[in-house]
């Protein structure tokens, strides 16, 4: 029998409105941080009056406004971090609540120089997309623009002591925004399901998870609550799989094209799916349940029913770029893989999406 261990946020809330019920969920007494998407500052001022509201964070998370935010919340005597937002809103949250209590930036944690020794301030994760995850996960995605370096600050206990997904935050949200998450959470929730680390525990419900995305993405993007509350859900339940699981070769080589050719995660991962599963399919037959016979051919039809593209045609992915994203895709994700690739084999998939 296969060991393992599952670590989840101590407490998980999921439903409609309960963005509202968040002040009573916070430690008594605390001194609030809040990090917050543009769209729902003030919403998030409303509600927490006494809160420091941080200035926004950017996407593709520049170690610059983490090592900021660290100064104001350290400055600030904070003792509780929200983070209501997408996933670089989340990672900048968590890491500003681990690092708070301890000395030092967060370019020495990054790069290593010291290490997070245990549980910073309380931290609760809201996400207003569907499709992160990272309300569930011990990591953060950081990138230093002085580098080039993209990679993740993890801990255990980075792990949200509260994760609030509200999927009312969701609603209304741009049709784009909606498919590159959508669909980052539904190829999460497939390479959770296929991954060398799965278990019992995690395929029940990344496997779950990947069928109801599937069956409700093309309504989400519509803005359909109800396809849109299916979706918020799938994509809990995927973080909470592969934040045990790990992910695939999908995510292995979608890191170092997405920074290399500026092409948003969820469109790398959507376009990369059906090249990668190609090689997966001895190990995949699961693929049928989940998308029904032809799985691929139904994957290609929700793929253009959303707007997302089949290549990387638009976004100059080129010969010249293989060696870069061969060089840099060999992460944690690419061993989770079932089928093993080689170099050949991922110039081989690159060539099939250019
Ligand atoms: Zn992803």
């Amino acid at each position: 029998m296969q060991h393992y261990s599952i670590a989840v946020p101590r407490n998980i809330q999921f439903g409609e409105n309960l963005l509202q019920e968040l002040p009573l969920l916070l430690p008594p007494g605390c001194r609030v941080l809040a990090v917050c998407g543009s769209h729902c500052r003030r919403r998030v001022a409303d509600l927490l009056p006494g809160a420091v509201i941080a200035p926004p964070v950017r996407a593709e998370l520049p170690l610059e406004d983490v090592e900021n935010l660290l100064q104001l919340a350290r400055s600030e005597k904070i003792t509780a971090v929200i983070a209501v937002g997408g996933g670089s809103v989340m990672d900048a949250g968590k890491t500003v609540a681990a690092l708070i209590p301890l000395e030092g930036s967060v370019k020495e944690y990054f790069y290593g120089e010291r290490k997070i020794p245990g549980k910073g301030v309380f931290f609760a994760a809201c996400p207003t997309t569907s499709g992160t995850g990272a309300e569930m996960t011990s990591n953060a995605v950081i990138c230093d623009a002085a580098t080039g370096i993209k990679q993740s600050l993890r801990h255990p206990e980075m792990t949200a002591d509260l994760a609030l997904v509200d999927p009312v935050l969701t609603y209304g949200s741009p049709a784009d925004v909606t498919a590159s998450s959508g669909f980052d959470a539904l190829v999460q929730a497939v390479e959770a399901t296929l991954s060398r680390k799965a278990n019992t525990f995690t395929r029940s419900i990344s496997m779950i998870a990947a069928m109801q995305i599937f069956e409700h993405l093309a309504g989400a993007v519509e803005d359909d609550p109800q396809a849109r509350n299916a979706v918020a859900e799938g994509s809990m339940m995927t973080g909470i799989a592969f934040a045990q699981s790990g992910l695939g070769a999908v995510h292995g080589i979608a890191h170092p094209l997405g920074s290399i050719c500026r092409v948003p995660h969820g469109v790398a991962c959507a376009v990369l799916f059906p090249a990668v599963m190609r090689r997966n399919m001895p190990y995949a037959r699961i693929l049928n349940d989940i998308f029904g016979s032809d799985p691929l051919e139904k994957y290609q039809i929700l793929l253009r029913k959303c707007g997302l593209p089949g290549s990387f045609r638009d976004y100059g992915l080129k010969k010249d770029h293989y060696d870069f994203i061969i060089r840099n895709c060999r992460s944690g994700s690419m061993k989770c893989n079932p089928a093993d690739l080689s170099d050949s084999d991922v110039a081989a998939i690159l060539d099939e999406v250019c």
